[in-house]
Formats: structure tokens, C-alpha cells, sequence
């Protein structure tokens, strides 16, 4: 196995594969009894208390996620919202089960199926909002989701006309696409073979739409595959299991093996803090 000691953080895939998997366990469920083990896990909340208060018998509508949001909708008008931050996951298990360190929140529904969320590092929040409170939130302000709704090329194109920022910060900033972190970046330009350091601006419109399908090509394949868990096994599925796309990583991680498109040694590049791997052999 590929072996990974970077920082990171789960990205859309991850989210998204928790999501399906959450909707066969909790939707229409109701909520019996909430814990939070941990005040910094709901700090987004006005009032501490308004998390567990407002949970309290509510009733698992639907789930949905934007970029790496995922927003499970309850009956009220409510919205519970998770961020995973740089270490969280979601666990769902019977009550009986012990709790793992560094569990902050559990939440037992009917029937006694628990939903705990587990975070180290405490970089990952939950919060019930009312629907106004949601409109004001820092969701506002995110760009389309990278799955479902990826700008087309005449948008993208405008979006990164006249940017001199290079492409790879673009693609992490959220307001501009929702979703794309850190690896699925890499994994998408090494794909559509153009550089991280490539200035936004540069890039011709047959580019960004290479880039377009290659983000929308990575994210799907590694949705298939449940995602990618790292050697600290910080992200596991909620059902326990591992995400599996490690294996399938093209670049990321990978400095210094040789390109599995022209064979020429991988490189990292630290750019704005972050690594970045690229090839330098076919990402011009
Ligand atoms: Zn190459």
C-alpha cells in the first residue's frame, strides 16, 4: 500500500460517500437523545445549547451536501450542518458499542442506532441552523458543488480570465468551485495535464474544459471507490470500512516514482503552504 503522511482532509468524495451511506441508516429516523462531549464541536452554534435543544425529536428528512458540507434537513425547517474539518468522520453503530477517543458528539436516534462523530484535531464543526441562519452562514458564500453543478467552460472561462493567481489555488478556493481539496486537485490537472503553476488566466478554453471533465472524471471515480483513507486511517467510512482510491492516486503522494502517463519522476511543490504533485514531463 501507498504509504501517505501528509496532512489532509477529507474532500468531496469523502462527504459524499458518508452522505449515501447516512441515508440508508437515518432518513426518517428520529432523534432520541443527544450528547455533546466536546464544546468546540458545536462553537458555530449562537448558543451552545441550541444544538442539542433544537435536535431533540426531530425527524430525518433528507441529506444533501455542498462541496464538503453535508446538511441533513429535519422536519421544523432545521438544518443540521457537519463540516469533517482537517479530521473528522462520522461513525454510525449500535449503542452498545464503546465510544472511540476523541468522540465529540453522539447523537442516538429511535431504535438505538447512534451517529457519533469523531475528530481529533476538533478543525470540524456540527450546528443545527434555522433556515435564515443557514442563508447568512459561510455556505452562502460557496461556489457551484463540484459534482453536481461544475460551471460550464463559458463560466469557468470568465471566472479565470485576466487571473494571474495560478490554477491550483484557484481550484482549492471555495467560492470559485465547492468541493475540490488538496488531492482531487492534483489528481485533476495531473489528468488534464496542466500545470498547478500555471497562472489561472493562461489557461485556453480547450484546457479548462479538459480540466472541467477531469475534475468531474476524479471525483467520480473516487466516489466509487469510497473515497481515499490514508495510512493514519484518519478517514473511514461510517460503516467502519476503508475509502479505497489510494491506490488509484496518480500524483498525489507519489514524489519522485516515475509518472504513469510518460514516466518521468513525480515532483512536490509547496504552493501557497500546500504540497502540490505534478509532473513535469506532461503537465505543461
Ligand atoms: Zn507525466
Amino acid at each position: 500500500m501507498l504509504r501517505i503522511q501528509l496532512q489532509r482532509m477529507p474532500e468531496l468524495p469523502e462527504v459524499e460517500v458518508t452522505r449515501r451511506i447516512l441515508e440508508s441508516e437515518i432518513r426518517e429516523k428520529q432523534v432520541a437523545e443527544v450528547s455533546v462531549n466536546h464544546p468546540r464541536v458545536v462553537r458555530r452554534q449562537k448558543h451552545p445549547t441550541d444544538f442539542s435543544d433544537r435536535l431533540q425529536e426531530r425527524t430525518v428528512q433528507s441529506l444533501r451536501r455542498h462541496g464538503k458540507f453535508l446538511i441533513i434537513e429535519l422536519d421544523a425547517g432545521l438544518n443540521w450542518v457537519t463540516h469533517l474539518g482537517m479530521s473528522g468522520r462520522i461513525q454510525m453503530v449500535d449503542n452498545d458499542q464503546p465510544e472511540e477517543t476523541h468522540t465529540r458528539t453522539v447523537v442516538r436516534f429511535v431504535g438505538g442506532r447512534e451517529l457519533r462523530f469523531v475528530d481529533p484535531r476538533t478543525f470540524g464543526f456540527m450546528t443545527v441552523w434555522t433556515e435564515a441562519e443557514l442563508a447568512s452562514s459561510t455556505l452562502n458564500r460557496l461556489g457551484p458543488d463540484a459534482l453536481t453543478d461544475l460551471p460550464s467552460v463559458r463560466e469557468f472561462v470568465g471566472y479565470l480570465r485576466g487571473r494571474t493567481a495560478l490554477i491550483k489555488p484557484l481550484l482549492l478556493n471555495q467560492s470559485v468551485v465547492a468541493g475540490v481539496g488538496n488531492i482531487y486537485a492534483d489528481e485533476s490537472l495531473h489528468l488534464c495535464r496542466v500545470s498547478p503553476l500555471r497562472p489561472g488566466g493562461s489557461l485556453a478554453a480547450d484546457e479548462v474544459n479538459r480540466l472541467r471533465i477531469a475534475i468531474r472524471t476524479t471525483l467520480i471515480a473516487a466516489i466509487q471507490q469510497g473515497g481515499t483513507s490514508l495510512e493514519d486511517l484518519a478517514y473511514l467510512l461510517p460503516d467502519g470500512k476503508t475509502g479505497d482510491f489510494l491506490d488509484r492516486l496518480r500524483v498525489y503522494g507519489r514524489e519522485g516514482q516515475g509518472c504513469c502517463h510518460c514516466g518521468f519522476a513525480i515532483r512536490r511543490t509547496v504552493i501557497r503552504s500546500r504540497s502540490s504533485f505534478w509532473c513535469p514531463g506532461c503537465q505543461a
